[in-house]
């Protein structure tokens, strides 16, 4: 964990002012891109680095508004990535998803035919595993909806990774 103490979105020149909060949303992998480029040039940086490793860090801890559909108990925490072989489409929904509790995870799992590696975490960093804009986007939406992520704009992403903080 870091000591950074972040004061509001902070907006990058070098990416057309765009904030690193959007880029969490809009490009996760740039944030990444650009936490491993700023260490590897020695960290010149006193703002940005902090501040978008903080983000990260942050993305990874976000608690679900949502409630277990199987327990009605403990906030989801992982949701199940369904490949539809005849339509090459992926199903990613608010339905599909439990909390990190044993039980739950195997009434989800036991509805149908799925490998374990379909159930990710819910969190940011899984985000990668959807390289195709139209999965991604399912992805984006299930946060959206399980985060209670109202807009997309800096301040509100802003609010939304500093919230619960521990
Ligand atoms: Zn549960």
């Amino acid at each position: 964990m870091t000591t950074y103490i972040p004061q509001g979105p902070l907006k990058l020149k070098r990416f057309n002012g765009q904030s690193i909060e959007t880029m969490m949303i809009q490009n996760y992998e740039t944030v990444l891109s650009l936490i491993e480029y700023l260490e590897s040039v020695g960290g010149k940086s006193h703002t940005v680095l902090p501040h978008a490793k903080w983000l990260v860090e942050q993305g990874e801890t976000r608690k679900s508004k949502v409630m277990c559909y199987f327990c009605k108990d403990k906030p989801i925490q992982n949701f199940l990535v369904i490949f539809i072989k005849a339509t090459g489409e992926m199903r990613i929904s608010i339905q599909d998803t439990c909390c990190d509790d044993d039980r739950c995870r195997e009434r989800l799992m036991s509805s149908e035919q799925f490998h374990p590696h379909n159930l990710l975490p819910l969190r940011f960093s899984s985000i990668v595993k959807f390289p195709h804009t139209k999965h991604r986007k399912r992805v984006l939406e299930l946060f959206r909806q399980v985060f209670g992520i109202k807009s997309a704009n800096g301040q509100t992403l802003f609010q939304f990774f500093k919230d619960q903080e521990q």
